[in-house]
This record gives structure tokens, sequence and C-alpha cells, in this order.
């Protein structure tokens, strides 16, 4: 089995206090031992990476890239070109993830996505499986998905979502006021797929009924939910106050205003995750809520509603770090660790520890990316 030593590095190690000096050593896919600066390693090949920082791969849990533009046909092949393009980003696996759609259009990318997830990954990041964003949401909070679309869950279509989704779909994001919730979050259970609150006016009552289902996460805090009032918690309030859920946040700076991920990132503590929630659509693609126009910042429908952002999870994590003045290790842990908890792949994914799979970020002084490893070997740059 191959062994290499990447040396000269520094470990960004989201379990750790803060980023340190070190030497890791790789065996085949797995990180096989973390060692001190100075290590050596008789026969393995060394890798100098002249100072830069190393961190696991970044997950990103909301990542819907091109294949929501896709026709039928062609979701499997862009969910692969979006696998390769998040490379780029030190992402090392990410849900594919849908909008609201009608029956037909929703029913043809499960099967289509839960077969993409089901196919090796080859040389891109691992499609972990889906997160479904709808269609069961609140109209008034749809943001922009397709308001057409919008409907509340009934038992049939439930199932038969679930079933074509062969098990491959690991988060749902719904409004939990919706009529049919309860059904919903009871379903979710018994599929082992984690209930996501979000594009909702929930009140905190609402919210708190399907939590006692099972219900502990939410979507995208503050975006496409009822603002936070001091006398009004609604979900906002409640997704802050309450230990059980875990939130997440687009921290791209214009989703969220700076000083509110500052005093998010205080209050939730390690229950913040980090998404892109990222689009790439080609020139006047259209995902089924009218033309997009790109800010340089983040996308908008006509009427400027923001429709995803143009972020990376790298700059995100950056920008964590910058606007909420925490280390560079807790900033990754938000894309890396938590999110590997969430989904309940912490013990193969999004550490630095002795047995996890060797996906790794190399990132610069700023957090840019430098290069992505992927099972024990370096998949970005793929020359040089
Ligand atoms: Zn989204």
């Amino acid at each position: 089995m191959s062994r290499i030593l990447l040396r000269n590095c520094v470990l960004l190690d989201p379990e750790g206090p803060d980023e340190a000096p070190g030497t890791l050593l790789l065996e085949g896919e797995r990180i096989a031992a973390r060692l001190a600066p100075d290590a050596e390693s008789e026969d393995a090949r060394v890798v100098d990476l002249a100072g830069a920082r190393v961190a696991p791969g970044f997950l990103d849990l909301h990542h819907h890239g091109r294949a929501i533009f896709a026709a039928n046909h062609a979701i499997g092949s862009q969910v692969r070109h979006d696998a390769r393009e998040l490379l780029r980003h030190g992402v090392t696996g990410f849900l594919i993830t849908s909008v609201a759609w009608p029956g037909p259009r929703l029913a043809e990318f499960v099967t289509s996505a839960a077969e993409a997830a089901s196919a090796p990954s080859g040389d891109g990041a691992t499609p972990l499986g889906l997160h479904l964003e709808g269609p069961w949401i609140r109209a008034e909070a749809a943001g922009a998905q397709p308001r057409v679309a919008v409907r509340v869950p009934e038992g049939a279509e439930v199932r038969e979502i679930l079933a074509r989704g062969e098990g491959r779909i690991r988060m749902l994001t719904y409004a939990p006021e919706v009529e049919g919730a309860e059904m919903l979050q009871d379903e979710l259970l018994r599929h082992c797929v984690i209930g996501a609150l979000g594009h909702s006016l929930a009140r905190h009552l609402d919210a708190e009924r399907v939590m006692e289902r099972g219900a502990r996460h939410v979507t995208h805090l503050y975006n496409a939910m009822g603002a936070f009032h001091h006398r009004a918690p609604g979900l906002a309030g409640l997704a802050l106050a309450d230990e059980r859920l875990t939130c997440d946040l687009i921290c791209d700076g214009v989703h969220v205003d700076p000083q509110v991920v500052r005093f998010t990132a205080r209050s939730l503590g390690e229950r913040l995750l980090l998404i892109s929630d990222r689009l790439d659509p080609e020139p006047g693609a259209d995902f089924g809520a009218g033309p997009l126009r790109d800010d340089g910042v983040a996308l908008r429908l006509e009427d400027g509603t923001l429709a995803g952002s143009r972020l990376t999870l790298e700059s995100a994590a950056a920008n964590l770090a910058a606007f909420a003045r925490v280390p560079a290790a807790e900033a990754v842990a938000a894309a890396t660790l938590r999110p590997a908890r969430l989904l309940g792949i912490e013990a193969q994914r999004g550490t630095l520890r002795p047995g996890a799979r060797a996906d790794l970020a190399v990132l610069d002084g700023r957090g840019g990316v430098l290069e992505t490893w992927l099972g024990g070997r370096r998949v970005y740059p793929t020359t040089g």
C-alpha cells in the first residue's frame, strides 16, 4: 500500500484548539497518523507542502451547481460535472440539492440523482446523497423557489419520492407549519432522512411540534424565513435558542450581514454549519423560477429576490473567520466536522483523525485552495 508523508505544513484540525505545525502520514486511501513536524518515514514518498495549511476536505450539504438546470436526460452527467468543479474549491463531499419542482420533474431528478450518488465518484467530489429543498414549503417564504410547484405534503407522493431515492435522500427541507408536516417528519424519521426546517414563516410552536418528532436542523438561517422579533421569535429565534437544533448559514456577506454572522456564531457555537447554496447557471439558464441575474456576488431573480449564491465553501470558511473573529480551525470545523457529524459520517470524513479518509484541502494563508486530495491522491490541480 502506498505511503505518503505530507511535510512542512500546518494542520487545521477541526477538533483541535487551533492550527499547529505537523506532518500527516497517508496510507492508501486513509490518514494513518499525525506526526511531529520533523517526523520521517523510510518507505513513504515525501510531499513538501511549503508551509501550506491542511484541513479535511470541505463537505457541502447544500449545493445546486449545474444539475438543477439540466434536462432530465442530462442530470447524471451534470452531477458529475459539478463533482469535478467542486474539487477546485476543496470540496470532497456534497449533497446533490434539488429545488421545488412539479411532480414529474422532481421524481425524475430524484431517480437520476440517486443513481449518480450510487455510482463510483471517480475523479470528483463524492456525492454523499441528496438534499431535497422543498417542494413542501411555505409559498410566502419560497424565496426564489418556483412558487407554482410549492404544495402540501401528501402521504402517497412523500412515500413515492422517498422510495425513488432508494436510501440516498439524506436531508429534506420543509416548512413545519404546512398541513401534513407531522406526517412528513414521521416518514423522514422512518427513512433516516434529516428533517431540516426552512422556507418557512413558522411560529416557534409549529417548529417545536415537528422537533418533538425528530426534526433537528435549520436550513439557511435567516434566509427565506420570518424575521426574528424579540416578542415573536419564530423559527430564527428558536434556532438561536434551542440547543437541539443545528443551523446552516450562507456566509457570503450578502445573504446575512457580517455583524449578524458574528453574533450568530457566538450564539450557536458548535451548532453552526456552513453551506454554499451555490448555483452555476449557463447564461440564460432557468430552473423554473424565471431568468437569473448574476450581480457578481449572488444570483437574483429579475425583481431582486436572492436566488442562491456564487459562494464556495473555502470563501465561506474564510468569511466566517473574518466576520466572527474565530480561529481558522473553528471556521473550518463548520464546513467539515460539523456537517459530517450531522450526516453521521464523521468516522470517515470531516476530520484529520487516523483512520479517516485522506480527503484533504490544502489552503494558503488566506484560506484559498491550493490543492485537493481525495482518498490519498492529489486530484486538484491535476498537473504540475
Ligand atoms: Zn438552495
